[in-house]
């Protein structure tokens, strides 16, 4: 959307990109995102990209503004930007709980929170990082003491750097594809080192851009997503939203992707202030762009 002439996570003149996934890719004259983003993003497209450490105040346009961590994946931020009458937080794509290859999410009061609502309904309760991480281990434990190879599906950018890394913590050795790969060079340039990628591994890990649907899957074979049957997610689910609702205090919320129009409904029966904002909706300009 762009709020006052800026770009968050839509296309502008004066852009912000959130993260490094391809649906939230931008161009504009100057796009502002954190190293990491920028570096991730160019594994696959141009722009000019000028780059802001986490914390450090900056003008976006005529707005002071400031990036804090969404703990979504590595160098994934939140802007916080203050306008002329209202403050304002936009979270892009957001994680409440810390996981291992993303830095820890943190939230500050805003007078209007922009916040992502890919799985803003109750049905998604998925287990902390933690509790999904020791699924994922008995189910590669089980796997080989039956002889099989675990096959694991992700999303190669984010995801599989974030079961490249437990694996790695748990002493597995991976066999993997050359773009998840690539993807974990740059994760190592952060100082998240992989000491686990091995053409006779013991773990397969694959993109899912060509992924069996769910219910074809191989006994051992395991689809890792918020959507699929091991919920090792990089998004907030419906309760860890309302937590950080309740951490930035907003007077408006506007709730985007995914579930927006539930969430916002939800939200308005619990006493707050939301609407649903489409993702290239113009705030003050009353139309889409
Ligand atoms: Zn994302």
């Amino acid at each position: 959307m762009i709020i006052e002439g800026i770009g968050l996570d839509s296309s502008a003149k004066v852009a912000f990109q959130s993260h490094a996934h391809t649906d939230h890719f931008v161009s504009g004259n100057i796009i502002f995102s954190t190293k990491a983003t920028k570096f991730l993003s160019h594994l696959k497209k141009g722009g000019f990209y000028k780059v802001v450490p986490f914390r450090k105040k900056f003008y976006i346009g005529d707005y002071k503004a400031k990036l804090y961590p969404a703990g979504h994946m590595l160098g994934s931020a939140q802007i916080y930007i203050e306008f002329d009458e209202f403050s304002l937080l936009y979270t892009g794509d957001v994680k409440w709980f810390k996981l291992r290859t993303a830095e820890k999410s943190r939230f500050r009061k805003a007078d209007v929170l922009v916040i992502e609502a890919t799985f803003g309904v109750p049905m998604y309760n998925f287990p902390s990082p933690k509790e999904a991480e020791k699924k994922l281990i008995a189910f590669v434990e089980s796997t080989l003491d039956r002889g099989k190879t675990p096959t694991l599906y992700a999303n190669q950018i984010g995801k599989a750097q974030e079961i490249l890394k437990i694996l790695d913590v748990h002493g597995y050795t991976v066999k993997t594809s050359r773009n998840i790969i690539k993807v974990a060079k740059i994760y190592e340039k952060f100082g998240i080192k992989f000491g686990n990628i091995d053409n006779n591994g013991e773990v397969v890990l694959r993109g899912f851009r060509t992924p069996k649907p769910r219910n074809s899957l191989s006994p051992h074979e395991l689809y890792v997503s918020g959507f699929g049957n091991l919920k090792l997610s990089n998004h907030a689910d419906f309760w860890e939203l309302m937590r950080i609702i309740e951490k930035v205090k907003p007077e408006k919320i506007y709730a985007v992707y995914g579930y927006a129009k539930e969430f916002a409904k939800i939200l308005n029966g619990f006493g707050y202030n939301a609407a649903v904002i489409e993702k290239d909706y113009c705030l003050y300009c009353h139309k889409n762009i």
